[in-house]
């Protein structure tokens, strides 16, 4: 189908028609784009962008891969749709694709439509398998923006949806460059998180908590690595409180942080790992929960009171299939890891050095973030927390002085996130950079 639209007529068209999320719907002007490769897409004039955010950070294995598109393709001569209470062969295949990246005894899937609903479920799921209600979220997280998914989330995103659910208590994760603990070290803020935790549930009732969540490395709200020692010490909490860990991966997984699912990093095994993005780079529609051994017995003879049309969609698992595929056979989780050991850690940290208003720069992987300040020794943030509007100004300029040159960022807040395709080339890496670095001169005006 091509429907041979102007761009003024894609604008006009999308501005009757189209109601967009988390707008103002007067006041956005979205770009029409007309395709997309590899690392680059391009609006409906011909300008081309290096893609520096992935879309919402799902293009893991970049735009429009020759053997992802096929197998969209080639399944949707197949079987288009198929209910979730029949079985075929790419609905199976991708179950136990996922199954075999996943860690330990997480060998069944629960395929969603998306990460919110993969949120949902995998708290149902915990509530059902303990029998308690309470599950323990994070503030400074993302969880998605459904009813329960929302409650979950720990940033200002839920504040309009509030009072949300019943039994979402909040805790303090780790953050050591604005650490709620006061801590100074990596290994100090490590463990008063865990003491806070351990106090948390303490005071709570163990025996009213049915899970604790945490994205294993935290995505929109900053891209915090965790420090050493803090999954397995929440992992060791949940075991002595008889406490479902859901780890949410929905960012975080499949290469982005140079590994299948991030908790590789540090050896620790989730109860329920929570997937969507990256699984198959937002082709079509998909998320997940993958679940373990212990919690997969409990439903299987008392039945899971939960369910979705499209769960499990054929085409959508046809292309997880494919995405896998091709990230084991060109190495792409390696290749993330590489990248952000060899170009983005490397070249983003020179970047500090040149810039003032650069107070942190962390990540892994192909998942960075810089963090502005106005001033490096008081840590004051570029721009205010939740700042928009004027007082988010300098964030805007930032943002227009890349895309004049044709690079894609991704700003949040004091922040702008490097996340690029996992299967950027070296060299896109550093021109992107490059470009970043002249237009951070004018974030070192605001300094
Ligand atoms: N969890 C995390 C960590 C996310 O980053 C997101 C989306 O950005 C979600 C859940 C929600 O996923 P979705 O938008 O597919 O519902």
């Amino acid at each position: 189908m091509d429907l041979d639209y102007d761009a003024a007529t894609i604008r006009r068209l999308d501005k009757d028609h189209v109601f967009h999320s988390w707008s103002a719907q007067a006041q956005i002007s979205p770009l029409p784009i007309a395709g997309a490769e590899g690392s680059w897409f391009w609006d409906a004039d011909g300008k081309r962008y290096l893609d520096f955010s992935s879309q919402l950070v799902n293009v893991n294995i970049g735009h429009q891969h020759p053997a992802i598109v096929a197998a969209i393709q080639e399944q949707a001569g197949r079987l288009t749709t198929l209910a979730p209470g029949f079985a075929n062969d790419v609905r199976a295949e991708a179950a136990r694709l996922i199954a075999e990246v996943a860690p330990g005894d997480l060998d069944q899937v629960f395929f969603t439509n998306g990460g919110a609903e993969a949120n949902e479920n995998a708290i149902r799921m915990a509530r059902l398998h303990t029998g308690r209600h309470k599950v323990l979220a994070a503030y400074r997280s993302y969880h998605g923006a459904t009813a329960g998914a929302i409650a979950l989330t720990g940033d200002p995103r839920r504040w309009a949806s509030e009072p949300g659910l019943p039994g979402v208590v909040r805790y303090w994760g780790p953050y050591l460059y604005r650490s709620a603990f006061h801590a100074t070290t990596e290994a100090e803020e490590c463990e008063r998180a865990l003491s806070h935790l351990r106090d948390l549930v303490a005071v709570e009732g163990p025996q009213t908590i049915a899970a604790i969540i945490l994205e294993t490395v935290v995505g929109t709200n900053g891209i915090l690595v965790p420090p050493e020692g803090y999954l397995a010490g929440v992992r060791a909490l949940c075991d002595e409180f008889g406490i479902v860990l859901v780890a949410d991966e929905v960012m975080a997984g499949f290469a982005r942080c140079g590994e299948w699912f991030a908790v590789d990093r540090w050896g620790v095994t989730p109860d329920l790992i929570t997937f969507a993005k990256g699984v198959n780079s937002g082709y079509v529609p998909l998320g997940g929960v993958v679940i373990s051994a212990e919690i997969a017995a409990t439903f299987a003879d008392r039945p899971f009171p939960g369910g979705l049309t499209y769960s499990g969609h054929p085409l959508a698992c046809a292309s997880a299939v494919a995405s896998i595929n091709v990230m084991r056979d060109e190495k792409v989780v390696e290749n993330a890891r590489r990248l952000g050991d060899e170009v983005l850690g490397p070249e983003l940290r020179a970047l500090a050095e040149r810039h003032p208003s650069v107070g942190e720069v962390r990540g892994l992987g192909a998942f960075w973030a810089l963090e502005l300040v106005r001033d490096r020794a008081t840590r004051e943030p570029l721009v205010p927390f939740n700042a928009a509007g004027p007082a988010a100004a300098p964030m805007g300029e930032l943002a227009a002085a890349c895309k004049a040159e044709g690079l894609w960022p991704f700003v949040h807040f004091n922040r702008t996130h490097v996340v690029p395709p996992c299967t950027i080339s070296d060299d896109e890496a550093r021109a992107g950079i490059a470009i970043l670095d002249r237009a951070l001169d004018i974030a070192d005006r605001y300094y």
